[in-house]
């Protein structure tokens, strides 16, 4: 990592903290701790032990034949974050957060959530550690949701319903943001994605660098080269910069982040401030964040992280988009030739391989990486379909 982002967290033009002087002041303390420990051999110890332990890793990368005989061209991989504890790679993120919460001495775990996922994963984890847990989500998407908060709840966290704004995901992180403005002594704020204030995009990113560390060295071993692709969905963009870190500095990979054609922050977004950062946003005419609607809950947000707002203006990463018609196809035809249900997310990126695969010729290597398992969403598509 570049002294310049050790220092202020910058990409390019993207990221920084724009954050009033008062939260200013943890977003500092946090980062100090944060380059403390990322080093520390006790502190990764610690970090592997769980990771082994309780999410399950290493987890496999693997061939999928049927698949690639149908798509009849490149050979394609599957990196498996769906066969992690809880079913996504959200819990990469969390667990190396929650070990930093407890050397920095917290009591308390806030978080924001959505859909509920980082939620849920965020309620698991603390369960474990044993950490009060208390979850700010907006007062609609419990409503929508409510399955998630029982999950929550099962789990021993708190769920706080935010009536204030439209009672959305963005209420809920200026409730968790205020929450941490007056507690910051004994709580840590633990963010679900790769965006935010300095220093979570780089943090976030370095927790979920695993993801393409192991797929390296994966298959190294098994095709004694790197592949020409890395595929990943982007919703703020967590498991995409996880799954493509280990690969920036190789330039013979190509990194596609794929977005569904009716969130598509990269593709038509422009540089503005969100929530406390620099990156692109898809604006309204009035200027405002322009509200998002995806099938895929987890892909609804109007901004990106800053790393992947500069890699695509430097041109390093591609993004493309995706329909909703074609994300349905890819999520039935993976279950039935894989026996492999993908979350509505992935299947963005399952989507996207699909039509690059038969472009390239049946010595090339894709890497998708299967953010998580559909479970979730099954019913969601059982209605969608009948
Ligand atoms: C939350 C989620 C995403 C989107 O979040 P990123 O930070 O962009 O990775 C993608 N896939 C799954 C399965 C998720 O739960």
């Amino acid at each position: 990592m570049s002294e310049q982002t050790r220092v202020d967290g910058y990409f390019g033009e993207f990221g920084g903290s724009f954050v009033p002087p008062e939260l200013q002041e943890v977003m500092d303390y946090l980062s100090e701790q944060f380059y403390h420990f990322k080093d520390d051999p006790d502190f990764n110890e610690e970090l592997q032990y769980y990771l082994k332990e309780y999410v399950g890793r290493e987890n496999p990368l693997t061939y999928v034949d049927r698949l690639t005989k149908e798509w009849g061209g490149a050979k394609i991989y599957l990196k498996r974050e769906d066969l992690n504890h809880t079913g996504a790679h959200k819990i990469n993120n969390v667990v190396g957060q929650i070990l930093l919460a407890k050397r920095m001495g917290a009591k308390r775990v806030i978080a924001e959530t959505g859909a509920g996922q980082h939620g849920v994963a965020t309620a698991t984890a603390c369960a474990m550690f044993d950490m009060e847990c208390i979850i700010y989500m907006g007062a609609e998407d419990t409503r929508r949701q409510a399955l998630n908060v029982f999950r929550m709840e099962l789990l021993g966290a708190t769920v706080v319903p935010v009536e204030a704004g439209q009672g959305r995901l963005k209420d809920a992180v200026d409730a968790a943001l205020g929450d941490l403005v007056e507690n910051y002594s004994n709580t840590f704020y633990l963010l679900g994605s790769a965006v935010g204030p300095h220093p979570f995009p780089t943090m976030v990113k370095h927790f979920q660098s695993i993801i393409s560390e192991e797929s390296k060295r994966q298959i190294l071993e098994k095709e004694g080269r790197l592949p020409d692709a890395v595929i990943a969905c982007v919703g703020g963009g967590s498991n995409a910069i996880g799954a493509f870190a280990h690969y920036i500095d190789e330039p013979s990979v190509r990194l596609i982040g794929v977005e569904p054609d009716q969130a598509p922050s990269l593709t038509e977004g422009v540089p503005s401030i969100l929530h406390g950062f620099k990156c692109l946003v898809l604006l309204d005419e009035e200027g405002n964040p322009k509200p998002t609607y995806s099938i895929a809950a987890g892909l609804d947000y109007p901004g990106i992280g800053p790393e992947h707002s500069h890699l695509k203006v430097s041109g390093r990463a591609e993004y493309v988009t995706i329909s909703n018609e074609e994300v349905l196809a890819a999520f039935q035809e993976l279950s039935r030739t894989e026996g492999i249900i993908p979350a509505l997310e992935s299947a963005h990126a399952v989507a996207y391989a699909k039509k690059l695969a038969p472009t390239m010729s049946q010595d090339e290597i894709i890497i998708v990486n299967l953010s998580g398992r559909g479970d979730k969403d099954v019913e969601q598509v059982f209605k969608m379909l009948k």
